[in-house]
């Protein structure tokens, strides 16, 4: 089924209620949506002669007119292609071209120069208006919607092959696991409509709320607190770090939360100090998802019922979990033979689901060293608890050996964290000639703190087991991160010194 027959039934039955505002300028209600979607489709088609399966991508900022784009695009049977919008120019292009796509959307249009292999168009300049409203198009499950490019922590990115059937379960799972759903939400999209905040809208689409692009297209924390006074029943997604931003700038304004109902969280590691912090100032507004392009939004949830009870969590620790598998998902654990591990060892996480892509585009590879025997390997590394929770250790190629001894940089960095003096951390291991690698941590002090390295080395020594202490600290003023906010450790690894 067409992911996007959703919205159409949505401008169907609800045809007045608002749909797309930027701040609190309406800009579409449903009905009006459904006529710019038609109108962007006949442009598609007519104009730019794209077909089914064609490939059109998005290379903008958050703006209005990116729903209307996506919809446009599977309303013909053509393929997204949404772009991390704070890419280089020439990254962004290594994409287009991977991705074979013919046209690309930019915000003003001139952002690439003259190519033989992709047409470019400002996404605002339409004259086309009044098209006649009709139907998506008929697809198959199998078809293919979206291609995610993953963020390329480490080397080129690969795209995601997402299909209609992949999408409508990530939705489907949404309702059922992260959050309800409701006409009266108001979907705020700070976080980028290229990835997780965009893959999100479908639920939304489908209850009929409300769209809210904010006039700054980014996050920005007070104009997030502005709206959540001003409009009220604000739902959104960020990046752990952004939720640290929002909790500290919050803290400075005196702003408890009010006006935000759900903040789901995920796509990085919540360390369990800020989660605390954060639902000290908020209360029970937040919900944890842990997906990967490769399986969207969809391997693990933590309730918003579960991170609020402490009596629940504080005894279980399972705050420090990503919470439970997610309805459709099945979940594995395996050592490096592919075999089951039971409850309780680490391995990599493994998962079989409806949401798992179709395999990365154009790269058989890379496809075949990822879903095998049905099973997509996620990289990542945990366990399970035996009731259930998983707890991830580390992306593998993050684990450090040091003397042939595994250490999972998160629990070092958790510890570390809840130092009064320490804003953020990333632990990484540096070659070393003795015992093949060492573990430094890379520190951001907080504002007027100071720790030293014997202090801190203290500390460590009051927590954790002697070998996994760091052997050397790095004090930064900040962290290497990607355009998505996460922390790039091949970076703080590129720059170590040869072992
Ligand atoms: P991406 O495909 O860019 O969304 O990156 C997905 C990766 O981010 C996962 O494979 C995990 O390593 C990490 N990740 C996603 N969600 C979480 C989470 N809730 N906690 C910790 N790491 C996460």
């Amino acid at each position: 089924m067409n992911i996007a027959n959703w919205l159409y039934q949505t401008a169907m039955s609800r045809p007045e209620r608002d749909a797309i505002l930027v701040g609190a300028e309406l800009r579409h209600n449903y009905a009006s949506l459904l006529q710019a979607i038609c109108a962007r489709a006949a442009e598609l088609s007519e104009r730019y002669r794209v077909a089914k399966g064609d490939r059109v991508a998005i290379f903008a900022k958050n703006c209005p007119e990116y729903i209307e784009l996506l919809h446009a695009c599977w309303w013909i049977g053509a393929v997204a292609v949404p772009v991390n919008c704070k890419l280089h120019p020439s990254e962004a292009e290594w994409i287009l071209r991977h991705a074979g796509a013919t046209l690309v959307y930019t915000d003003g249009g001139g952002v690439f120069g003259p190519s033989e292999y992709f047409r470019e168009a400002a996404i605002a300049a339409r004259t086309e208006t009044g098209a006649d409203v009709v139907r998506p198009i008929a697809l198959e499950d199998g078809e293919l919607a979206w291609l995610f490019y993953t963020s390329g922590t480490t080397g080129k990115p690969k795209g995601a092959m997402l299909s209609h059937g992949n999408l409508r379960n990530m939705a489907l799972c949404y309702t059922a696991d992260v959050d309800n759903a409701s006409a009266a939400d108001a979907v705020l999209y700070a976080a980028p409509m290229s990835h997780g905040a965009g893959l999100y809208m479908f639920a939304h689409l489908r209850a009929g709320g409300a769209h809210l692009v904010p006039p700054s297209r980014g996050f920005d924390c007070d104009e997030i607190i502005d709206l959540a006074i001003t409009r009220g029943d604000l739902v959104f997604f960020a990046a752990p770090t952004m939720v640290k931003r929002l909790i500290a700038a919050s803290r400075l304004r005196g702003f408890d939360g009010a006006g935000i109902r759900t903040i789901i969280y995920g796509g990085g590691p919540m360390y369990l100090a800020d989660l605390e912090e954060a639902l000290e100032l908020f209360g029970p507004r937040f919900v944890q998802i842990y997906g990967q392009g490769e399986t969207p939004m969809t391997i693990a949830a933590l309730s918003r019922d579960l991170i609020a009870d402490a009596d629940e969590c504080r005894s279980h620790r399972r705050r420090a979990s990503v919470g439970v598998a997610q309805s459709c998902v099945e979940i594995a654990i395996v050592d490096g033979d592919g075999n089951a591990l039971p409850p309780g060892r680490t391995g990599e996480i493994c998962v079989k689901s409806p949401t798992v892509m179709l395999g990365y585009w154009r790269d058989d590879r890379a496809t075949a060293e990822t879903i095998r025997d049905g099973w997509l390997h996620t990289g990542d590394l945990g366990h399970i608890s035996g009731d259930g929770f998983i707890y991830l250790t580390d992306r593998s190629k993050d684990v450090i050996i040091s003397g042939g001894t595994n250490i999972y940089p998160r629990e070092v960095e958790e510890a570390l964290l809840a130092h009064p003096a320490v804003f953020e951390v990333a632990v990484v291991g540096e070659p070393e000639s003795e015992w093949g690698e060492q573990v430094v941590a890379h520190i951001v002090l907080a504002p007027d703190e100071r720790a030293s390295e014997e202090e801190l080395d203290n500390w460590c020594r009051q927590r954790m087991a002697a070998f996994k202490r760091p052997k050397k600290y790095v004090f930064v003023v900040e962290l290497p991160k990607n355009s998505y906010g996460k922390i790039l450790k091949t970076a703080l690894r590129a720059n170590a010194p040869a072992g």
